[in-house]
């Protein structure tokens, strides 16, 4: 049993690091970033009205990712856990997911904070490909994750469950670093 958040500034390897995570724990893999995409690539209504904060490197409105979160934590293959990637990224989407889980009788164990120094992330972004990883739109992203996302970073140390693990480094050695951070949920 594992439930867990995987937090970090874009390009810190959150995605990379969470489909073996969740493959490890045999939980489900929760990305609202690959949520977000599916939606844009099948052209659903949802999709249409998220695609211009997605390009822009903007942040989805609140109320539609945590509308995304609990349609998705509601659903049945949660009872062994889940592995949060991506959210939540703003202190109301924190605050909602602290209510919402309360109410589910739940909590959250572990928030793993994949600390990358800038350099590295735009390097990595910058290989990557993806549409939203050109120069200009990763600087907007990281403006966005410092104002927005890193106050988070006060939040759960606050909740005492945030764990920094250093991110410098090679996809196996941090795969590493987070299961040993992890053993005592086995
Ligand atoms: P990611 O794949 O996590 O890097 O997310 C890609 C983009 O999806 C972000 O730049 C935002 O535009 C949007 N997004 C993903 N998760 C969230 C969230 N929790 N809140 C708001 N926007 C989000």
């Amino acid at each position: 049993m594992a439930r867990l958040i995987l937090f970090g500034p874009p390009g810190a390897g959150k995605g990379t690091q969470a489909v073996s995570l969740a493959e490890d724990f045999g939980i489900p893999h929760i990305s609202t970033g690959d949520l977000l995409r599916a939606a844009i690539a099948s052209g659903s209504p949802l999709g249409i009205k998220v695609k211009n904060f997605l390009d822009q490197g903007q942040l989805v409105p609140d109320q539609v990712v945590i509308e995304m979160v609990e349609e998705r934590l509601g659903q049945g293959n949660v009872a062994s856990g889940w592995l949060l990637d991506g959210f939540p990224r703003t202190i109301p989407q924190a605050e909602t997911l602290e209510a919402l889980l309360e109410q589910m009788g739940q909590g959250c164990d572990r928030v793993i904070n994949l600390q990358v120094s800038e350099a590295v992330l735009i390097s990595r972004m910058l290989s990557r490909g993806r549409p939203d990883d050109t120069e200009a739109i990763i600087k907007e992203r990281f403006q966005v994750y410092h104002q927005q996302t890193e106050p988070l970073l006060a939040f759960y140390r606050g909740r005492g469950c945030l764990v920094d693990i250093d991110g410098d480094t090679t996809i196996e050695t941090v795969s590493q670093r987070i299961k040993l951070a992890l053993v005592d949920l086995r």
